[in-house]
């Protein structure tokens, strides 16, 4: 089984209160490609540019993903993508999104990618994750992400893209952005109503709800002392949560199931942030993660034991 991705595969230039890079590897594809391949094979799709070096092709690569559909364009740029964050790591502001390769970029997925049980459509231009959904038809489980820019200029191709989807993995804001709800609560019913069996709320160092049509189940952030740099995070998150429900077979999951995914995919996102990029992920082992989703469950877990209130 495979797990097929489409997303940015990016260089990123970030400045935190902690420090700063001024071009490392990053993309919503890399992310989630670094996290998922604990799980599976990944095979991301999408354009690089000449500048993109066999040293970044091997981060790629970590754990076995298969770069077959990485198509490196002669003479173009890799995405770029540079973001400045506040204090509290919560808030960033986006200074430049360069898209290069990706301006121009017509998916040709190869059989295998095509063949994927199961799809990730990770942040990048509307039209491209419908073109990649409309060419995996054997995929059983597609889950998406997006952002505020997509919602502002190309809110209805999104639209049409979520309608293709069964579960959207996006930040609280821009779930109400996106539906016009006043609460996170209200925009994942609403998204409920269009279809989706699955609405994931990222609330950034909060943690993160999923919402499906039987239940509401939240999660808090792992607790961390130290945050480095929160980039990236979203996706490792989608990359440990699909890539749990890859490992399940993907077959239409239910609610307790992708609660568990949610645990998979919380200690994956919080040793994201504790480097820069893609540093910490691309050396994690498969024991650490283990041992962060065993202290989700003991630190979340508790048995009622009811008093008489009065009144
Ligand atoms: P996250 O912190 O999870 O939102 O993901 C940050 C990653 O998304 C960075 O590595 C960027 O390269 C990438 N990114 C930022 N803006 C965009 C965009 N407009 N389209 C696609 N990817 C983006």
């Amino acid at each position: 089984m495979s797990v097929t991705v489409v997303g940015s595969i990016a260089f990123d230039a970030v400045r935190t209160p902690f420090g700063s890079r001024e071009r490392m590897l990053g993309g919503a594809a890399t992310h989630f490609a670094l996290a998922a391949s604990f799980f599976d094979e990944v095979r991301p799709v999408g354009p690089v540019g000449d500048d993109f070096t066999e040293e970044d092709m091997a981060v790629l690569q970590t754990r076995g993903t298969a770069t077959d559909d990485v198509e490196r364009v002669a003479g173009g740029k890799t995405f770029f993508w540079s973001g400045e964050y506040a204090d509290n790591l919560n808030s960033r502001e986006t200074l430049v999104t360069e898209l290069n390769v990706f301006e121009q970029f017509e998916p040709k997925l190869s059989e295998a990618s095509r063949q994927s049980d199961v799809l990730f459509l990770a942040n990048i231009q509307p039209e491209l994750q419908l073109a990649v959904r409309e060419e995996c038809t054997a995929a059983k489980f597609v889950a998406m992400d997006s952002m505020d820019l997509w919602i502002n200029i190309a809110h209805d191709a999104l639209v049409r893209t979520i309608r293709t989807v069964d579960c959207l993995i996006l930040n609280d804001e821009e779930l109400e952005m996106l539906t016009g709800r006043p609460t996170t609560v209200a925009a994942a019913r609403e998204l409920l109503g269009w279809g989706l069996k699955a609405v994931v709320a990222k609330q950034g160092k909060y943690g993160a709800t999923l919402f499906t049509g039987d239940d509401v189940f939240a999660l808090p952030a792992y607790p961390l002392e130290h945050v480095v740099d929160p980039t990236g995070a979203g996706d490792t998150f989608a990359g440990g949560f699909v890539g749990y429900v890859a490992a399940q077979g993907g077959d239409d999951p239910g609610h307790e199931e992708l609660s568990r995914a949610m645990a998979y995919g919380t200690a994956l996102a919080s040793f994201n942030v504790e480097e820069f990029g893609t540093e910490r992920v691309a050396r994690l082992t498969a024991d650490e993660i283990a041992e962060r989703v065993s202290d989700l469950h003991r630190m979340t877990a508790f048995s009622e034991a009811p008093v008489a209130l009065r009144g």
